[in-house]
């Protein structure tokens, strides 16, 4: 048996960085930016008061000093001359600072009559003015690689950058091996159950950046299975799930084989999710998942998330950990890494119950793993644990 950083390596290798596209602004938000972009103007572009109230000269701003208003400048409408001394242009918030200005007093502390301010109250030595450039430079760069939040979305568009080179999303196709299976809302027979790793797979992927296609579930034939193998030879990632362990009906890796895949198969030192298989298929990447559904979940975090992000071009790491203490103790572990179901609260974690790896009800109410080394000892309330979150 391997341990799970030696696995992880494997499925880097298959894992190389895809192809790029230029996508909207309107498309990129959680891409991942490709190539670094600067920005194609400086933000602000002038000087802009950042306080409504009256632009004029700092060393005249007394209290009661008097001052002739001879203008206005709004957002998007400027005052084109230059300010005397005495002067003073009423303005607003975004607004252009008139040459000769270079403070703003805000209109609290002014009184105004007709066109004449004084200042009555204390402007203090702020200059509610915001330079040119304060926010970023024409040229600044944003750095690849990069995954796009809302912010930084927010920012391209102010750096007048309508379209950006991400990556393009992986398509994963995502294949339920077993005669048993049937789709959410079919009419099971009596010995069958609803294929649901697919389903949960295709949400984890695609929340990471993947486009994922649920194909067509192979029956336990191999020709059932080459059929299917064959829609998916236009993915960049096939994944199989079930019938990869060497049971009577596990003919993954038969079939595979058949079909020209190089393929390494792996006992992986983890609970739940010891058999792994990959390899690829006719060039492409492929992974053979354990079949128990919570398996299936468990590898996909582990496994199959990290080699997205790896081809997103986001680099090779694992997936990350926190460390926290536990509210609850733990009995000691076995001779594998164990991915224990659990529930962050308050800073803190405990198991969410059973782990037998098909209990789905207990993987959908943790909201993390704790990962435990093998043969961890007993551990107490408050020790000090490896925690992976679900999200
Ligand atoms: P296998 O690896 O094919 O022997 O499957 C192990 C267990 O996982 C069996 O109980 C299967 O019924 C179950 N299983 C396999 N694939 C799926 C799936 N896509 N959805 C739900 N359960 C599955
Ligand atoms: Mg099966």
């Amino acid at each position: 048996m391997i341990p799970v950083l030696t696995a992880l390596d494997h499925l880097f290798a298959l894992a190389d960085p895809i192809d790029i596209e230029t996508v909207p602004l309107r498309a990129a938000a959680g891409r991942v930016l490709a190539q670094s972009v600067s920005a194609r103007r400086t933000q602000p572009p002038f000087p802009a008061s950042s306080m409504d109230g009256y632009a004029l000269k700092a060393v005249e701003a007394d209290l009661h000093a008097q001052f002739k208003v001879v203008g206005e400048s709004a957002a998007g409408h400027r005052w084109n001359g230059t300010l005397g001394p005495g002067q003073a242009v009423r303005i607003f918030t975004g607004a252009p600072v008139p040459e000769g200005a270079d403070k703003v007093v805000i209109q609290e502390d002014v009184t105004r009559s007709g066109n004449m301010i004084s200042i009555t109250d204390d402007p203090g030595p702020k200059d509610n003015i915001r330079p040119a450039g304060v926010d970023f430079e024409q040229g600044m760069v944003i750095d690849a690689p990069r995954r796009l939040s809302p912010g930084d979305i927010a920012l391209l568009a102010s750096m007048n950058i309508p379209e950006v080179p991400v990556r393009r999303a992986p398509v994963v196709a995502l294949i339920s091996t077993g005669d048993e299976l049937v789709v959410p809302g079919e009419d099971p027979g009596p010995d069958q159950i609803i294929a649901s790793n697919t389903f949960g797979l295709a949400a984890m992927l695609e929340g990471v950046g993947a486009r994922a296609r649920i194909l067509p579930i192979a029956r336990d034939t191999e020709s059932s299975l080459q059929t299917v193998l064959g829609l998916a030879q236009d993915a960049d990632l096939i994944v199989t799930i079930g019938g990869a362990s060497v049971g009577d009906h596990d003919l993954v890796a038969g079939v595979a084989a058949k079909l020209g895949m190089e393929q390494a198969f792996y006992k992986v030192a983890m609970r739940p999710g010891k058999p792994l298989m990959a390899g690829r298929l006719n060039g492409t990447a492929m992974v053979g998942l354990p079949g128990n559904p919570v398996s299936a979940m468990v590898c996909g975090a582990v496994f199959l998330t990290p080699m997205i992000n790896a081809m997103l071009g986001l680099g090779r790491a694992p997936a990350p950990r926190i460390v926290m203490p536990l509210s609850a103790p733990l009995g000691k572990n076995g001779p594998r890494e164990h991915y224990m179901r659990a529930i962050v609260s308050d800073g803190a974690v405990a198991d969410a119950g059973a782990q037998d790896s098909s209990l789905l009800s207990v993987l959908a109410r943790a909201n993390a793993l704790i990962i435990r080394p093998p043969h961890d000892p007993t551990r107490d309330v408050g020790d000090l644990v490896d925690v992976l979150t679900l999200s």
